[in-house]
């Protein structure tokens, strides 16, 4: 499928238009269109961006350099760390392959990165405290950018996003995936309840209904980010209050729970 279109989202009969693999193109008539394209989308170009659409963004001063690597894992369970060098994440994917990732400078290239200097970056950061990276056969590396963005409203007329199209958060609370199953949970509902009356109220509150999650996720993914990462020019300062913050947060039994409570996810109804 290829050059796909929307068409008159704003009036009662939209239209998909594309073409298919054999290059013919097909049209689906809609009643209803769910703009759900990830953060490169064309369908939030189709709310009118100086009239209705206000769009919140920010950009932050690190990035992610990500690496996928053949190896046994470094920990049974998920490692964030604070490290005066930077930020360092520790997952893993399955018992053979290995995600890791290191705070990088936004402007940073994957070509300044060898094997040896992204193991000996982890070692520095990780090692001790009960856990030791162990290295492996790194097959694919990629630098991704800090950003947090949203728009609203999150509809016009008849099309509706959701996911990354409507907002973005920084990785650290990884809560990108489960903003966009959220949406979609939401506008599913209301679609089909939109079907069964023919009444447009939930259609209609659709943006009203989910933004409070998504600026609640918004603050959760900002806070553990700036929590977690050296800030560029910090004196010191910065990092003896993140320490301090984390202190604070592990901890108190509240603390845990509120971390818990937001990394695992709200509730998907309001
Ligand atoms: C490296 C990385 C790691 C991540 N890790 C996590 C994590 O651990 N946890 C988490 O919750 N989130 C994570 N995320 C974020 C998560 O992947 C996204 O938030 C999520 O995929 C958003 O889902 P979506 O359906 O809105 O968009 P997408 O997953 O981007 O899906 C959009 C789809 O629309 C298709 N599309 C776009 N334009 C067109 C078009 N014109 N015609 C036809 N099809 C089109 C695209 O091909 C794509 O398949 C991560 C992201 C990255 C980049």
């Amino acid at each position: 499928m290829s050059g796909v279109q929307v068409l008159g989202h704003t009036s009662d009969n939209p239209k998909i238009t594309y073409f298919d693999a054999d290059g013919n193109e097909q049209t689906l008539a809609c009643a209803l269109v769910a703009g759900c394209d990830g953060s490169r989308t064309s369908t939030r170009g189709l709310i009118p961006d100086t009239t209705v659409r206000t769009d919140h963004f920010r950009q932050y001063p690190f990035a992610w350099f990500g690496i996928l690597a053949e190896a046994p894992p470094s920990s049974e369970e998920l490692i964030y760390a604070n490290h005066p060098r930077g930020f360092a994440l520790i997952s893993t994917r399955t018992p053979e392959v290995q995600r890791h990732y290191l705070q990088v400078d936004p402007d940073d290239s994957v070509d300044n990165w060898s094997d040896d200097r992204i193991w000996s970056e982890l070692h520095a950061r990780v090692d001790g405290e009960g856990a030791e990276i162990k290295d492996g056969k790194i097959f694919q590396k990629s630098i991704l950018q800090f950003r947090s963005f949203v728009c609203e409203p999150m509809q016009h007329g008849n099309l509706f996003l959701a996911g990354d199209a409507a907002h973005t958060v920084p990785p650290t609370g990884a809560k990108g995936l489960n903003l966009a199953i959220a949406d979609v949970y939401h506008l599913s509902k209301v679609m089909a309840e939109y079907f069964a009356t023919r009444s447009r109220s939930g259609l209609d509150g659709y943006t009203d209904s989910v933004l409070p999650r998504v600026w609640r996720t918004q603050h959760f993914s900002w806070w553990m980010s700036s929590m977690l990462h050296r800030l560029p020019a910090d004196t010191g300062f910065g990092h003896k209050r993140q320490v301090a913050e984390l202190d604070m947060v592990t901890r108190s039994v509240a603390g845990r729970t509120l971390i818990a409570e937001n990394y695992v996810g709200t509730p998907l109804e309001l």
